[in-house]
């Protein structure tokens, strides 16, 4: 007798180190980031603007480099380790 098995899909080995940005409280809330990031991660909140680091795909496949910290204009965007 043959029986099937389900495939469980664990995605095994595909988990790529993302190297998400946090913005940090020298933000002088001007806005210039959010449009621009290509996974719209960037919002407005209070007292700074924010990142979704779940949603931030460091530019991956969409810039050569990350585009908020390319249009920050106080450097206040770091990268999470
Ligand atoms: S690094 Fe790129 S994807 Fe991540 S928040 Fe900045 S602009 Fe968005
Ligand atoms: S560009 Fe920089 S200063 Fe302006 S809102 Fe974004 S993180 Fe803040």
């Amino acid at each position: 007798m043959i029986r099937s098995f389900g495939w469980i899909n664990l995605s095994l080995g595909y988990q790529e180190e993302k190297m998400p940005h946090r913005i940090n409280e020298e933000c002088i809330n001007c806005g210039a980031c959010e449009p621009e990031c290509p996974v719209e991660a960037i919002s407005e909140e209070d007292p700074i603007y924010v990142i979704d680091e779940s949603v931030c795909v460091d530019c991956e496949g969409h810039f050569d480099s990350p585009r908020c910290i390319e249009y920050c204009p106080v450097d206040c965007i770091d990268l999470v380790e």
